[in-house]
């Protein structure tokens, strides 16, 4: 018998819903504390769904300290490891402490209004800059205190190694393999004319070094994108994005391959 706390969150679909009560009775069976409410003192949090719901749950559960499992029920699943067809093994592995931690980077972006007042958002995936509805945004980007471009389009979005492969790619960035730590930082719609000069690709940045946004309007209009929770400002001073400190710690059992998924995804 253990005296373990297992937190477990799901998104609402049919086989997300079996897979749970399915879990939680092998769990309850073997005198696990199964919750559904977020504990900072879980020994283990277990989401059940696809990437969108892992990223829900990191949210909901404030990026947590607790190591955290994904049981696959989405589409592929970049985050999530588990087949809900491989509980008991699964259960098996965990009590025999065949996995390891994937520490996951995050980036966070700090947000100074011309007042002074001051706040903070904190992606998983990425960080999204853009002006309101399809307005083109203009401001300055500098790398580490140096200004770098005038960026004109629709805004950027600012990637860590393992949301490479969500909007990222989609927009036309680069795959990273998670055990890189850096910043991917991909233009959305940059303008690219004689009046405007952005560059038209992603850029790489080391992980130490940040990057800060000047917009050019004073009354400006801006949206933070944090893993697609948009909260929008007015009259923005300026905004750091840096890799965070929190980090994500991620069960991987021995069939973890990352490349194996970018291939079934992509290819
Ligand atoms: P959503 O619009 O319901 O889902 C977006 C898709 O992105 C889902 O298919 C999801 O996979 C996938 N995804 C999420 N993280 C991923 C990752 N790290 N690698 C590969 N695929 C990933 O939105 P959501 O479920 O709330 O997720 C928010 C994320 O959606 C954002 O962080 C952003 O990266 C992504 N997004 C992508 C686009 C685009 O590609 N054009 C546009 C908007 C947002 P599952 O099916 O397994 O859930």
């Amino acid at each position: 018998m253990t005296n373990k706390i297992i937190n477990i969150f799901t998104n609402e679909t049919d086989i997300s819903l079996e897979t749970k009560s399915e879990l939680t009775k092998i769990l309850v069976d073997k005198g696990y504390t199964v919750t559904e409410e977020s504990r900072d003192n879980a020994d283990l949090i277990i989401c059940i769904g696809g990437d969108g719901a892992f990223l829900e749950t990191i949210h909901s559960c404030k990026f947590p300290q607790s190591p955290i499992i994904g049981i696959n029920t989405g589409h592929l699943g970049f985050f999530q490891e588990i087949s809900p067809d491989c509980l008991e093994q699964f259960i098996k592995d965990y009590e025999n402490g065949q996995y390891s931690i994937q520490d996951l980077s995050t980036v966070e972006a700090t947000v100074t209004l011309l007042d002074g007042r001051s706040n903070m958002h904190l992606g998983l995936n990425e960080i999204i800059i853009k002006g309101r509805q399809s307005y083109a945004i203009h401001f300055g980007l500098s790398i580490d205190g140096k200004p770098l471009e005038r960026f004109s389009g629709d805004g950027i979005l600012v990637a860590t190694s393992s949301g490479s492969t969500a909007y990222n790619y989609s927009l036309g960035g680069s795959i990273v393999d998670p055990r890189l730590d850096l910043l991917q930082v991909t233009p959305i719609a940059p303008m690219n004319t004689t009046a405007y000069r952005s560059f038209t690709s992603s850029i790489l940045l080391p992980a130490e070094i940040s990057l800060e946004i000047f917009p050019e309007q004073e009354d400006n209009r801006i949206f933070i994108l944090n893993d697609g929770i948009e909260t929008g400002y007015s009259n923005v001073k300026d905004i750091k994005v840096e890799v965070s400190d929190t980090m994500v710690h991620l069960m991987r059992f021995k069939n973890y391959d990352f490349w194996n998924k970018v291939k079934t995804k992509f290819l």
